[in-house]
């Protein structure tokens, strides 16, 4: 479809997809009106929430090149070079992402991102409101009505189509569910997340490693810490909600002193470096961890949900929003090549609701690999053997991380390609207890045999 004046696009969210959104079908020529529930944050400054920094990888970065903000973002970004495990013994290591630092993520601030995005948007020409909630939408009429929650008024807005990116408590969702049944489904992980900080040095530098995603890795839950440009780390500790079997659990801590015990005994480096830790503990909320599954996206032409508000997802594998933004790129490719919008939203759900499947499962394995297996015998084993058998095929055995983090390969292809590499791994060093044991030709024909050479999406 080609932009025409008589149709505009409504867009629910002003988040991170939102605006996003918003900056690709304004700069393609769409007239974007984009309603958001907060507050201006570039007028009253972002209202912080949860996850105050984010990982963003290479679909992310892609995304934010076809809008042109990828230097802008990167200019306020943090390298990580890799996982910085913290055993429980007091030692570290850094376990590397990738091949070099072309293969790196990057943590960048949440509401800084955010700001630079709704500038974007406003820049590309999207008409930007606030104070704007999603109330209700009257599908047969085209009307969409929203609440200002200062003052509880309320206002009418004729669309043409509506976009939900209104996050994973998508209002737009609740509207079309009441349509046409989405086939809704939230699987709680039974596990919450709770943030702290670690501030700058005492000479104002960075108290740890910066260029490094810190994991304190102990079982059945762990503490991570990533940078920011201020020379903090936002660390956040997620653990079971319910304590069981020698476990610990939010509910087993009711208050900082009963968490501080808890880090004096598992996270005593993580502890040394967070002289508010009684103040934070007490400050922050627990955060709960869930999985949005959706059969259906999209109401025919007129209204389709993405990011969040399809397929929220736990954040271990950092990729929330890097899926998010590759489906901002995704519907705005698919609008363009469509004849109509029922078109474009059938054919964005076709290609984007397999791939969201299959990263909400790799985020759920993460967590497991993450707090469980990063410091066990045969995972390292294993990862050896991955690198080098990466080295030796590259065009044909690349990591699953790297698929998912590096390259643009559908998640799906990630995802089977990543299932086909670990049975291969585990088979290879079966028996063996260091790499010079392992039967190298015997792998070198299991790659040949059962991987063909790998292509990114265009
Ligand atoms: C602890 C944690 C850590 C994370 N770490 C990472 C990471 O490292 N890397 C990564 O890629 N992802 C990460 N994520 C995921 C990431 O935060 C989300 O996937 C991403 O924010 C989704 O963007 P979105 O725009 O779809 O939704 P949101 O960012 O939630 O934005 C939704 C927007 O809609 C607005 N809104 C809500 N309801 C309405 C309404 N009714 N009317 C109008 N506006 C409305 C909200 O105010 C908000 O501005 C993490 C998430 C958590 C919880």
């Amino acid at each position: 479809m080609k932009p025409d004046n008589s149709q505009t696009i409504t867009i629910a969210g002003a988040g991170l997809a939102g605006a996003l959104l918003a900056t690709l079908l304004a700069r393609a020529g769409w007239q974007v009106e984009l309603f958001e529930k907060r507050a201006d944050p570039r007028e009253v400054g972002y209202e912080g929430g949860r996850s105050i920094n984010l990982a963003l990888a290479e679909r992310g970065l892609h995304a934010l090149r076809q809008a042109g903000l990828h230097e802008a973002v990167l200019t306020q970004a943090v390298m990580m070079r890799g996982r910085m495990v913290h055993f429980a013994d007091g030692k570290t290591a850094l376990q590397r992402y990738g091949k070099d630092d072309s293969e790196v993520i990057w943590s960048v601030h949440r509401g800084r991102l955010n700001l630079l995005l709704l500038d974007a948007a406003q820049a590309a020409g999207a008409k930007l409101h606030f104070h704007a909630r999603l109330d209700r939408v009257d599908f047969a009429a085209r009307t969409a009505h929203f609440v200002d929650e200062r003052d509880g008024s309320t206002r009418e807005h004729r669309f043409e189509v509506l976009i939900g990116a209104d996050g994973a408590g998508s209002a737009l969702r609740g509207a079309m569910n009441t349509l046409t049944p989405l086939g809704e489904r939230f699987e709680s992980l039974g596990h919450g997340y709770k943030e702290l900080e670690i501030p700058p040095a005492a000479d104002d530098g960075f108290r740890i490693e910066p260029n490094a995603l810190h994991i304190w890795p102990r079982g059945r839950y762990m503490c991570i810490a990533l940078p920011n440009t201020e020379r903090t780390f936002t660390v956040t500790l997620f653990l079971p909600q319910k304590a069981s079997d020698g476990v610990p659990g939010f509910d087993a801590l009711p208050d900082a002193v009963a968490a501080r015990a808890l880090f004096e005994r598992d996270f005593p480096d993580a502890l040394a470096n967070i002289p508010d830790f009684d103040a934070d503990w007490s400050a922050h909320p627990v955060g709960q961890l869930a999985t949005l599954y959706l059969d259906r996206w999209h109401l025919d032409g007129r209204a389709v949900l993405l990011g969040d508000a399809a397929h929220a997802m736990v954040p271990f594998h950092g990729q929330g929003m890097n899926c998010a933004f590759e489906d901002c790129v995704a519907l705005a490719r698919h609008i363009h090549a469509a004849d109509d919008f029922n078109a474009a939203f059938a054919a964005f759900e076709a290609e984007r609701l397999p791939n969201a499947r299959a990263i909400q499962q790799m985020a759920l394995e993460n967590y497991l690999e993450m707090r469980d297996r990063v410091d066990d015998a045969d995972f390292l084993l294993q990862r050896e053997l991955e690198r080098l058998l990466a080295q030796r095929h590259p065009e044909r055995f690349v990591a699953r991380y790297t698929m998912v983090s590096f390259r643009r390969v559908p998640y799906a292809t990630a995802f089977e390609r990543g299932r086909i590499q670990r049975e291969l791994l585990i088979e290879a060093t079966r028996g063996c207890s260091h790499i010079e044991d392992v039967d190298l030709a015997a792998a070198d024909a299991m790659v040949l045999a059962r991987l063909e050479p790998l292509h990114d999406s265009a």
